[in-house]
Order: C-alpha cells, then structure tokens, then sequence
C-alpha cells in the first residue's frame, strides 16, 4: 500500500492545494493531509475549521484523509502514519528555494521517505492561501480561487456587508 502525506497550513485550502491532493490521490493508494501549525503565525483560521473545511472539500475523494500534526518533525508524522512519500505542489519560482531546502532537510533526517513534487497547474501557480485571505478581507471575487464552502466561511470571517 502505497501512502502519502500531502503538508501545508492550508489557512485555507484553496483549488491549488486541491488540485496538488486530487493528482496525488491519483498516484497513491492513500493521501493524508496533514495540516501543520506554525507556532510563529497567527493563522486565519482555527486547526478545526481547517479540518471541516479539508474534509469537506475531499469528501468525494475515498483514498483521502485530514489530520493535524501535532508539531514536531514532518519526516516523523510521516512515518508515523507508514507513509513512504510527502508530495508537495511548486509554483514558479517562489517555492523552489525553500521547497529544496526542505526537502534536503527531510532527506538528512529519513532517507526512506521520498519528496515528490508535482508542478502546479498554470491557471493555480500564482494562487497561495495569503492571497486569497488577502483578497477576502478587501471583498474581492473568490469564486475561482476556493471552492464555495471556503468562500462562505471567508466572507463569514470578513463580514456579509463586503
Ligand atoms: P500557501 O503557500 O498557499 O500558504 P501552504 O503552506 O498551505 O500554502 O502550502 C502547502 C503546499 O501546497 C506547498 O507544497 C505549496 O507549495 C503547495 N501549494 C500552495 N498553493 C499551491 C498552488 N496554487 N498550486 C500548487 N501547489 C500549491
């Protein structure tokens, strides 16, 4: 049984992130998002209401799962969960430098799971979660960026009136 951890604060999940899970859940037998804190962030969004929002966007998805990671290493939480693989999503340019060093890093520390990177789609691969917070709170249009369920919960955050 092949399985994959697909990571990211997911503060909120936009059709990029969806996209990433839905092409991964095509190549492993099972995908476990994982959604990881950032103690150095204030987030958006609550780890619950991440987690409803995820499992209800992969609803449709029989081979995907949700769950938070409890902090730690990401490598550990992996192998934790007997995956063998973290597939990741890159977008151009801004991504690479960090995703190399994180994947170096997961390397060093277990050899035995494997990064994968799948290219974002061209129409996603300038889309990033602090875009579409951004575009909210200024009452911007959504409906291309998340599926309805995150818009709602963004405009509930903002306010009806924008
Ligand atoms: P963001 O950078 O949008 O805040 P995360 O930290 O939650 O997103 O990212 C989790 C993973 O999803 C990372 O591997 C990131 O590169 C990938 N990802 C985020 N947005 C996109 C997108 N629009 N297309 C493809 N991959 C993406």
């Amino acid at each position: 049984m092949k399985k994959a951890i697909c990571p990211g604060s997911f503060d909120p999940v936009t059709n990029g992130h969806l996209d990433i899970i839905r092409r991964a859940a095509r190549t492993f037998d099972h995908v476990t998002v994982a959604i990881l804190t950032n103690p150095r962030k204030q987030p958006l969004f609550t780890v619950e209401e991440r987690l409803e929002m995820l499992n209800e966007c992969t609803r449709d998805l029989p081979n995907v799962s949700v769950a938070a990671s409890e902090g730690g290493l990401l490598v550990e939480f992996a192998r934790a969960q007997g995956a063998q693989a973290i597939v990741k999503g890159l977008r151009p340019i801004q991504d690479f430098e960090y995703e190399w060093q994180m994947g170096m890093v997961n390397m060093e520390l277990n050899d035995e799971i494997e990064t994968y990177f799948l290219m974002s789609r061209k129409e996603y691969s300038y889309l990033s979660s602090s875009i579409v917070r951004e575009l909210a709170s200024l009452g911007g249009k959504l409906d291309l960026l998340v599926p309805p369920n995150v818009e709602a919960r963004l405009r509930q955050k903002f306010g009806a009136a924008r």
